[in-house]
């Protein structure tokens, strides 16, 4: 397999393709079907410090001197190639991480977007000058970190790809990323059409591995001046750990739980959908997804009942045939989401989706599995799950609403569906969350709107402008002269 013409067993370092130092490979494992894809290579603490002296000399060369209108032409070329071959990267992630095909285009066109976004972003963030003691004439500038490291999951590779590299690269940083060890193919194809892109050497360098190997050493690695990690939690405070280490800033993009909360005046059959669908949208590996749906009495019966009827005809099979939902990455994510239905074993199913009977056995497909009239303490209501299964909870009161949604120790986004508006703003300010959404979920993905979290779901945020601020340091200059 040779997408794009990369070979996957290399890494890309210094704008060549080239061979990891220890030659060792990883097995990447198709997950509709079970079998063999290709292999990648297994990077090393030496490949990432390679990487991060190319990023470094990237700084201290003409990437380093570039203007924000060279880095925007760059960035927009890059989201050209990247709509060019739309085709060819989504199939790709598709059989990478079994994302069903529809979805994988949507984050091709994401991942564009990102680059136009930033592309465009680029020359429009300015320091400021402050009116100050006489004499002196004092001002910001606004300057890139240096050499970033982003750590990525597999859950969607390019969109997380294009929010944080994009950025990075827009205030003139030089990145170094470790893709997940189940979805690489995507993130090297990115490399090299950034590099046809006329990205120039060393400004993007692409090492592969484990989390483990390579992941540690890049964020523990003392020529990284900011760390851009997106993934678990346990794995998170790791991170930041190394950060600490190192007094280096970092943004941490975690897990959630997040909740919808539908009230009596609700429109139902508007919300139904997006109920349903942040909840099942690429299997439920999706952090920001809705695990949980807060229903008041008034409208219980019939959203359960309204959502139990599309769960009943959902669709689970090959990310190829491009139904509902797909296989999850891995028979491991799998077993996972497995060991959660069985701690549900206690509670009332309300409906479940199918699995199709052709779907190969090999794949990692589990049916979409709605539960109703769980208790906010238990397990399922509590702990990210990271596959398609929601929980519905009923509530009496706002007040209740409230305690309930903000009752984990997450808190990434959340939903309104009431006609209210006094009681959407009240919600929307005393929800615990990095975005809120109302009488709606998700606005569609937008990456104009700054995202992150609070708690466990992480600190710090990404897309929007608001990623381009993170991406650099602020200097203030005072000049006396009289
Ligand atoms: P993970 O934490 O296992 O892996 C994420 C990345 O970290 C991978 O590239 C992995 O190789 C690397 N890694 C693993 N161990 C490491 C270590 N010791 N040192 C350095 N790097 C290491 O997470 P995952 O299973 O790939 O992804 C699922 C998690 O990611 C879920 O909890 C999900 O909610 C979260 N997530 C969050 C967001 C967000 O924006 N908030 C987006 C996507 C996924």
């Amino acid at each position: 397999m040779r997408p794009l013409g990369v070979t996957p067993e290399q890494c890309f370092i210094g704008g060549v393709w080239t061979e990891g130092a220890s030659g060792e490979t990883l097995p990447l494992t198709n997950p509709s079907d079970g079998q063999a894809l290709c292999a990648i290579a297994r990077g090393s603490a030496e490949d990432i410090d390679r990487a991060v002296q190319a990023a470094e000399g990237a700084m201290q060369g003409a990437w380093g001197r570039s203007t924000a209108v060279e880095r925007s032409r760059i960035l927009y070329k890059i989201g050209q190639l990247v709509l060019d071959n739309i085709d060819a990267l989504a199939e790709l992630e598709a059989l990478d991480v079994g994302k069903p095909l529809k979805q994988a285009r949507a984050d091709v066109v994401a991942l564009a977007r990102y680059m136009e976004f930033y592309a465009g972003a680029a020359d429009k963030i300015h320091g400021a000058t402050i009116p100050y003691m006489d004499g002196y004439t004092v001002y910001t500038l606004r300057q890139p970190h240096g050499v970033t490291g982003h750590i990525v999951p597999w859950n969607y590779p390019m969109q997380i790809i294009g929010r944080s590299v994009g950025a990075a690269l827009a205030m003139g940083n030089a990145c170094v990323l470790k893709p997940a060890e189940e979805a690489c193919l995507t993130a090297l194809c990115f490399a090299e059409l950034a590099h046809r892109a006329g990205l120039p050497a060393g400004a993007l360098n692409v090492v592969p591995g484990l989390g483990a190997e390579a992941g540690a050493a890049l964020a523990a690695h003392e020529g990284v001046h900011h760390i851009s990690f997106t993934g678990s939690v346990g794995v998170g405070k790791l991170i930041q750990q190394s950060a600490g280490e190192n007094v280096v800033p970092v943004t941490l993009e975690l897990g959630g739980k997040s909740p919808q909360l539908v009230f009596d005046d609700a429109d139902i059959e508007a919300a139904l959908p997006f109920l349903v669908n942040a909840g099942i949208q690429n299997a439920g590996q999706t952090c920001s997804a809705s695990s949980r749906i807060l229903v008041q009495r008034g409208v219980y019966d019939e959203v359960v009942a309204k959502m139990a009827d599309r769960y009943a005809a959902l669709r689970a099979g090959p990310a190829m045939d491009d139904l509902d939902v797909g296989p999850l990455v891995s028979t491991r994510q799998k077993d996972i989401v497995e060991g959660f239905l069985k701690q549900g074993a206690d509670l009332t199913i309300a409906a479940q989706g199918q699995v199709v009977s052709d779907a190969p056995a090999g794949g990692a497909y589990v049916a979409p599995t709605l539960f109703e009239a769980v208790n906010a303490d238990h397990a399922l209501a509590q702990d990210e799950i990271f596959g398609p299964v929601q929980v519905i909870i009923p509530f009496d009161t706002e007040q209740e609403a409230l305690a309930i949604a903000n009752g984990t120790k997450y808190g990434l986004v959340a939903s309104v569906w009431s006609a209210n508006g006094a009681r959407q703003m009240r919600l929307a300010k005393a929800l615990r969350a990095g975005q809120v959404f109302i009488n709606n979920y998700g606005a569609g993905g937008g990456v104009e709107l700054p995202f992150g979290g609070t708690g466990l779901s992480g600190h710090g945020r990404e897309k929007g402008f608001e990623a381009l601020y993170g991406f650099s340091t602020l200097k203030t200059v005072a000049a006396l002269h009289g």
